[in-house]
């Protein structure tokens, strides 16, 4: 008999369905790794594939935001990714081919090689060998085109976890925002990534740093102050549009950037919460929903830049790992859940915010290996 070692994995079998169930450690040939989960960050995008929002083929092993060790590398692949076994390692979400136009403009998150598909880890069905695609499993495997990055094995895994979210700052309201010193920022929507747009403000030197939220938000508006907001507005209990404009004199702010999940509303109103001659970053999903009230002319007749942003790049997760290891910034505050492998739906119900007297802001997995 083969001696074929097994692990476990959360499969999501069907929306709102997460069973654990055994397969196989798959043989490593010279191109390609395994990973020993240490920790996984629960995304928003977690609990939408939960529900059944996403359309994705199951079952399928979710979570795309890996911590762990490199548990066996090929040695080309060792050369590739600069790493050993045993180095602790972030994984970035998109497998990318790294030679098309996009690729090689440092866009490799929005690569055009779309021949295999739609490629990311916590998409890709256990049926697609070796099945292990997904971090909510004890190990991951590490396709050749994965990209990677080194990161301090002294840090706490629950802190060395939120490279993503805060990557997603360092793309969307940095690289993207484009956020200057003496700015006005206005952030709406205070989640994990709408508080590492904070910190990314912060750090930039803006002046103003505006960011609203709900009022089930309080626990996040105040962490936000605490992080640098200056002003923070309820949007349940206040205009948002009349707050900015008293906040600014009127003017509104330089760069607004857009991560609340599914209100329109924003989006419409971020027409007027912005400069003219500013910029807009939308990065929050709708629910591919339209959106009311949107007066494209207040875009033309101000001159707004608007930008969609989606993933985050390679430059952004080395922004966002070097701020973890500073570890200037108090970044336990922003972690405020962690569970085992097998409590992973209760992780996402928690993000989700469906588990009462549960005010969640970063949840993780702590998947313990032996
Ligand atoms: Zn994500
Ligand atoms: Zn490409």
């Amino acid at each position: 008999m083969p001696n074929v070692m097994n692990t476990v994995a959360m499969v999501q079998t069907a929306p709102r369905t997460l069973q654990a169930r055994e397969l196989p450690v798959p043989d490593i040939g010279d191109d390609d790794g395994l990973l020993r989960v240490e920790a996984c960050g629960i995304c928003g995008s977690d609990c939408e594939q939960f529900t059944g929002v996403l359309p994705v083929r199951m079952p399928v092993i979710p979570g795309h935001e890996p911590l762990g060790f490199i548990e066996k590398v090929g040695k080309n692949a060792a050369k590739r990714w600069g790493v050993r076994e045993g180095d602790r390692v972030v994984v970035e979400p998109i497998l990318s081919c790294g030679n098309c136009a996009i690729c090689k403009r440092g866009l490799r998150h929005l690569c055009s090689d779309m021949s295999e598909g739609f490629r990311c880890y916590s998409y890709i069905p256990v049926a697609t060998p070796p099945s292990l695609w997904g971090a909510y499993s004890k190990f991951m495997y590490l396709d050749a085109d994965t990209m990677m990055h080194k990161i301090d094995p002294t840090l706490p895994p629950e802190i060395a976890v939120l490279y993503n979210p805060l990557g997603a700052g360092f793309r969307w309201a940095g690289e993207l925002g484009g956020i200057k010193a003496g700015d006005t920022v206005l952030i709406i929507g205070p989640g994990q990534r709408g508080l590492a747009s904070v910190l990314v403000a912060v750090a930039a030197g803006a002046e103003r740093i505006i960011v609203s939220g709900l009022s089930k938000d309080q626990n996040k508006l105040a962490l936000a102050r605490r992080y640098g907001a200056t002003h923070t507005i309820n949007v349940d209990e206040d205009d948002l549009v009349s707050s900015v404009r008293e906040i600014t004199g009127g003017a509104g702010a330089d760069v607004t950037v857009e991560v609340s999940a599914y209100a329109v509303e924003p989006v419409a109103q971020s027409l007027s919460t912005t400069k003219r001659g500013g910029t807009i970053v939308l990065a929050g999903v709708k629910g591919m929903k339209e959106v009311p009230g949107f007066v494209s002319d207040l875009a033309v007749v101000q001159e707004l830049t608007i930008k969609g942003a989606l993933g985050v790049t390679s430059t952004a997760f080395r922004d966002a790992i070097a701020l973890i290891e500073r570890r200037e910034v108090d970044l336990s505050a922003m972690h405020t859940h962690s569970f085992p492998l097998a409590e992973a739906e209760t992780a996402v119900r928690t993000l989700a915010g469906e588990i009462e007297g549960e005010s969640a802001i970063a949840c993780c997995l702590l998947i313990d290996s032996d």
